[in-house]
């Protein structure tokens, strides 16, 4: 595998960073993680943008400009071949002798490499996946795509240990997102995901699934979702780049709906895959 780090492509083993890096030390930092799908970075603008809030948010320069983050993105991907592939970008604040304060003119670390997306196994698609819903114990802040992830990772383990494939997160009686998903429900046939803010990641899935249900007219609200109608959902889907569109059909042990992925879900999932396939050949 070849990766890229601050400016340099080279073999992983060859790639070292060193001990008093700030992402290391510290978690501080931000990453971005892109699907390519067909050979071509998806939503690839998108992704920059969140990456560019993401580094404006934490008051880091951005290393690269677009221009040069598209280059360097392209050229990682065209240098390790393969089927549907993502692509992990880490940033972190660089490496400079451990104190909390922004260390003065140090460049920041740039960090990418190319890993494959596992097909999903069909019969995820016939069955759907069960959540866990488990207390929101992250910062006030997660609208920013910051490295530092214990408390997802721990809501994520949580969800492992119970059976589960994801943990959804309840913050002051609000489901807010999973731990590394955004959080859709359907009730009353209208699709409904919490809107942006800072409980929240803003996922670049999510904003797709919300443009494609108002392009093909599907009803959609954007609108906090009480814990309790998440229990009364008729359908329950997380979202993220590399999962895409997964539905939930058990929910802490009982049943969502008909405890089978939904019409709605079935929909979105067909007008995704037709998106893709576009993208691909267009
Ligand atoms: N929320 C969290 C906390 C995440 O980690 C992710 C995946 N990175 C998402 C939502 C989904 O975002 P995206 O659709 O951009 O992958």
């Amino acid at each position: 595998m070849t990766v890229y780090l601050n400016g340099e492509f080279l073999p992983e083993s060859e790639a070292k960073i060193s001990v008093l890096d700030r992402g290391f030390l510290f978690g501080d930092g931000v990453y971005e993680v892109v699907p390519v799908f067909g050979g071509r970075l998806f939503r690839l603008e998108q992704h920059l943008d969140r990456l560019d809030r993401s580094l404006s948010a934490i008051r880091i320069d951005p290393p690269l400009d677009r221009a040069g983050w598209t280059r360097m993105l392209e050229d990682l991907v065209a240098r390790n071949p393969g089927d549907d592939r993502s692509v992990y970008l880490q940033v972190t604040r660089g490496v400079a002798r451990r104190d909390h304060a922004f260390p003065p003119d140090v460049p920041p670390t740039v960090f990418a490499m190319v890993s494959p997306i596992k097909a999903p196994d069909p019969a995820l698609f016939a069955q759907g996946v069960s959540a866990l819903t488990v207390p929101d114990t992250r910062w006030n802040r997660c609208d920013i795509k910051a490295i530092t992830l214990l408390a997802n990772i721990l809501a994520r383990q949580q969800a492992v240990e119970a059976g589960a494939a994801e943990a959804i997160l309840v913050r002051g009686g609000f489901a807010t997102e999973g731990a590394a998903s955004n959080l859709f429900v359907v009730a009353d046939g209208v699709i409904v995901t919490p809107p942006k803010d800072t409980s929240l990641l803003p996922g670049i899935t999510r904003d797709l699934v919300v443009e494609l249900a108002h392009k093909h007219g599907l009803p959609v609200m954007e609108s906090a979702i009480p814990e309790a109608s998440l229990r009364d959902a008729e359908e329950i889907w997380l979202t993220s780049s590399t999962k895409e569109i997964l539905p939930v059909t058990r929910l802490d042990e009982r049943a969502v709906g008909e405890g089978r992925p939904g019409p709605v879900w079935r929909r979105m999932f067909d007008l995704y895959q037709d998106y893709k396939r576009k993208l691909r050949t267009g």
